[in-house]
């Protein structure tokens, strides 16, 4: 509306120009002098006339000069009887010559209209510019009908994906290759009577390789690969998410055999009753057109429909039913060997250096997504171009975990003398209680660099991939957490705001471990609260309390007495330990970053 109001001014403006100049071209050169019959008499008697053309009433008159003039003879009298009696020269008079010009009532009123319609004319073609412009525009607003979704074709050489491109994940390759054996030779599936599967679900947290997976199926089948994500389903305009639905099915299944990838099914079937007015209605119908289309393939149809989610827990069980995302493929984060693989694969045209072992950096990279491993490989090739250098080392390869694990540095960020000591015993603390208890993490760097959004960090990996947590291990990782709160009490009798973020992801983990795990003895073995926040269709239930206020007082009551338990480990520790707190502390003031070499070294002279 803002624009339309725009364009109109536009347009006045332009109007106005137009006019302006038209008039001013009509009055310089259209309009010649005025004169009187009598006049022209006395002229023609001076033999100043060249040509005289009459044209109904109008008389316009051409001068030796050059110049023009006309005259409105007011009478229906003849031109040349009315000069005579003006007392013409009836010799002058013959010898100009005198034309009649008989020009139509409409050429003339054209004519004289023309000054005054052209400028109409262009405002109008403004105006119907305007409008188509603005139909086109609403026009563009309804086509979002048209569904979003992307299409790969086996033709697309330099996109293809297969599975040699994706490493690890041999399970999951497993069991996608009867997909791709599908797509490929049907025949010998139906000659058998096979249900052939319609929905394949992959689960696993993100950047595990769902979609690249996804995609190596259809590379490998060497069918065309449709993708469109869930949240591109969801749309403001009632009704358009679900035709979007079937226009993307429509799609898949004219160009038969395919794979129709639905990235991120759960954003459709998320966020049920935070939503605002006609959100989840709308969530919910786009859910059902999927379930109708699915319902509604022919069992020959070779569309084979492959779905992505990081919360399977979430989705609405009509989806998992069987006919419908019948089968799951579980994507876990890599383990040690195929981080490995991962980052040789990602290493492809890059310059490296032969010294560079990728073990060593898979080693230091537990939990790392196959994303986190690209991102890392990206890190360090960028470092390299930074250096100038002609090939990527171990010197990159190493500072851009950090990087991607805590964000890049902020060293323009500048703090105080008073704050960066604070800081530095508050590293010092985590790290120091770290090392002083048996079941943590082995401690890899201290440094009180600000990063991301921590004003200073203690980078812990643990030595091995971890799959099943211990007790004392969270209660001792509590101790860890809480070290540089308690650390601020005992050295600067002062808190600060510094250690927040530590004291919320504490109270997390005792609430998981009485909540969640069963650890605490007096609540003992069962879970507190529904797990997720919420179901998609049927039921809406929003994180239900499954126990009583009474319990509840309980459970608070055992979440904080880990967290009193863990204050007093860490200061039990950093009270006896002092010289060894005051010793690492100083270092960190001094160089702002301990690493795991050094930071052993000072523990074991201490001992
Ligand atoms: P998701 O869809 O599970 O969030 P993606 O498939 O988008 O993850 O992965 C992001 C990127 O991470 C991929 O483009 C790829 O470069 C890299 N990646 C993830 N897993 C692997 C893997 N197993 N092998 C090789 N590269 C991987
Ligand atoms: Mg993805
Ligand atoms: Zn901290």
């Amino acid at each position: 509306m803002k624009n339309l109001f725009k364009n109109l001014v536009i347009i006045i403006l332009i109007f106005l120009a137009v006019s302006a100049i038209f008039s001013f071209f009509s009055e310089k050169n259209q309009k010649p002098e005025k004169i009187t019959l009598s006049e022209l008499a006395n002229r023609i008697n001076q033999e100043k006339i060249d040509k005289i053309s009459v044209n109904g009433q109008e008389v316009s008159v051409k001068l030796k000069d050059g110049t023009n003039a006309v005259n409105q003879k007011e009478t229906e009298a003849g031109l040349i009887e009315s000069l005579k009696n003006l007392d013409a020269d009836t010799g002058k008079l013959q010898s100009v010559p005198i034309e009649i010009v008989s020009t139509s009532t409409l050429k003339y009123l054209l004519i004289s209209l023309l000054p005054y319609l052209i400028p109409l004319l262009i405002m109008g073609l403004f105006l119907w510019l305007m409008f188509r412009q603005a139909r086109q525009g609403a026009t563009q607003a309804f086509g979002f009908t048209r569904s979003l979704v992307r299409m790969l074709t086996p033709q697309d050489k330099k996109q293809k994906t297969t599975f040699k491109d994706v490493a690890g994940l041999k399970e999951a390759k497993e069991e996608l290759q009867e997909v791709v054996e599908f797509l490929k030779f049907p025949a010998k599936f139906k000659a058998v009577g096979a249900r052939i599967p319609k929905g394949v679900i992959l689960i696993g947290p993100p950047g595990t390789g769902k979609t690249l997976l996804a995609r190596a199926v259809s590379g490998e089948a060497n069918v065309p690969f449709f993708h469109i994500s869930g949240s591109e389903f969801v749309e403001l305009f009632v009704g358009v998410g679900a035709s979007r639905v079937r226009d993307t099915f429509a799609q898949a299944k004219k160009s038969a055999p395919a794979i129709l990838f639905i990235d991120e099914l759960d954003a459709i079937g998320r966020h049920r009753g935070a939503g605002l007015g006609g959100g989840h209605d709308e969530r919910e119908q786009t859910l059902n057109q999927i379930l109708v289309e699915m319902d509604g393939f022919e069992p020959d149809t070779q569309v084979i429909i492959l779905a992505a989610t990081n919360r399977p827990d979430i989705l609405d069980p009509a989806l998992l039913r069987p006919g419908r995302f019948d089968r799951r493929v579980v994507l876990d984060l890599p383990d040690i060997g195929d981080r490995v693989e991962i980052l040789k694969i990602h290493s492809e045209g890059k310059p490296i250096e032969k010294k560079v072992d990728f073990r060593q950096i898979a080693e230091r990279t537990p939990g790392f997504s196959g994303a986190d491993l690209s991102n890392l490989m990206n890190e360090a090739a960028i470092l390299t171009a930074k250096k100038n250098l002609a090939k990527m080392s171990m010197e990159e390869l190493i500072p851009s975990i950090e990087k991607v694990l805590l964000g890049p540095e902020r060293k323009s960020l500048v703090f105080s003398e008073k704050e960066k000591k604070i800081a530095a015993y508050h590293e010092a603390a985590h790290a120091l209680v770290n090392t002083s208890l048996p079941n943590t993490d082995v401690v890899r760097k201290i440094s009180i660099i600000s990063r991301g959004r921590a004003a200073g960090y203690t980078l812990k990996l643990p030595t091995e991939d971890k799959h099943l947590r211990t007790k004392t291990e969270f209660v001792e990782e509590l101790a860890v957490l809480l070290a540089g709160y308690t650390v601020e009490k005992i050295v600067f009798n002062e808190l600060t705001t510094g250690a927040s973020n530590d004291l919320e992801q504490a109270t997390k983990l005792a609430q998981r471990l009485v909540m969640r795990y069963g650890m605490s003895e007096k609540m003992g073995a069962r879970t507190f609260g529904e797990q997720e926040e919420m179901i998609f269709l049927g039921k809406e239930i929003v994180t239900e309390k499954d126990y009583s206020d009474k319990v509840a007082a309980q459970i608070d009551e055992e979440v904080s007495k880990f967290i009193e338990t863990a204050q007093k480990t860490a200061h039990e520790i950093l009270t006896a330990k002092r010289p060894l707190l005051d010793k690492l502390a100083n270092r960190l003031l001094e160089k702002e970053t301990i690493e795991k070499e050094e930071f052993e070294k000072i523990i074991k002279e201490e001992e």
